[in-house]
């Protein structure tokens, strides 16, 4: 959702925020970049907003 709100297509690699999972562990990294622009002009922010386990908070 964030290459959406940035592009209006779905494509990980353009996201602002990426979050990958190390092998044969239960690790996960995750990172967002200088793109991220808090999702200006949309009601919220879409990553927090659209992920499934409610993983992401956005603080203002
Ligand atoms: S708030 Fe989240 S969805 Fe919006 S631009 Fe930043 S990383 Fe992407």
């Amino acid at each position: 959702m964030c290459s959406f709100h940035h592009h209006r297509y779905i494509e990980p690699s353009a996201s602002s925020i990426s979050v990958r999972r190390q092998n044969g562990t239960e690790l996960i990294f995750w990172s967002v970049d200088e793109t991220c622009d808090l999702c200006k002009g949309e009601p919220a922010p879409w990553c927090e907003k659209f992920c499934a386990y409610g993983a992401l908070r956005v603080m203002p």
